[in-house]
């Protein structure tokens, strides 16, 4: 079997859980029960998981373009309850970022470095950000990348349909 690891992309209270900050909406609350479902199969098969978290200052600036939201060690910046048992797996890597890739300012060419995965799966949200921003450069290091089409959302829906195609057309990630 090919080494996977499972990256699952801000899965935090203020983006999907109905009181959060900048709640992605809907669709994004929808696509729960089906990352907790893969998270499951990718412990029962030991794979490494990846957590990426958002988490920033109070005054940092990307809350320009964006309502505040994720502040380092607030509730809204914690993974959800549904997926809070992941803290005791023994394969799972939590990368706090400030921007919307997971490898910028963060350890993740290291774990990837470390962990030499032939596959990534991609969860999470939001489809047209921070998960198309990290495919892109998952991409541009030569992965090989399967973005799981109920497992991604954003709070909008043509900029999701949007990056669901440049990410197959342009960066050549599987969806899957
Ligand atoms: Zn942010």
């Amino acid at each position: 079997m090919p080494k996977k690891m499972l990256l699952v992309i801000d899965v935090l209270n203020d983006f999907v859980h109905s009181e959060g900050k900048l709640n992605c909406g809907e669709d994004a609350e929808k696509i729960i029960p089906f990352i907790v479902e893969k998270v499951n199969d990718f412990v029962q098969e030991k794979h490494p998981i990846v957590l990426v978290k958002d988490a920033h200052i109070i005054d940092d600036m990307e809350f320009a373009r964006f309502p505040a939201h994720c502040i380092k060690e607030t509730w809204g910046a914690e993974v959800i309850e549904d997926l809070t048992f992941l803290e005791v797996y023994p394969k799972v890597y939590c990368i706090e970022k400030q921007r919307y890739s997971a490898f910028y300012n963060t350890n993740l060419d290291e774990i990837l470095k470390v962990e030499k995965p032939k596959e990534i799966y991609i969860t999470g949200v939001c489809s047209n950000i921070c998960v198309l921003y990290t495919v892109e450069e998952l991409c541009n290091r030569d992965y090989k990348v399967f973005v799981y089409k109920d497992g991604v959302a954003s709070f909008d829906t043509q900029a999701h349909e949007f990056a669901l195609q440049q990410m197959e057309n342009v960066l050549g990630a599987e969806i899957i």
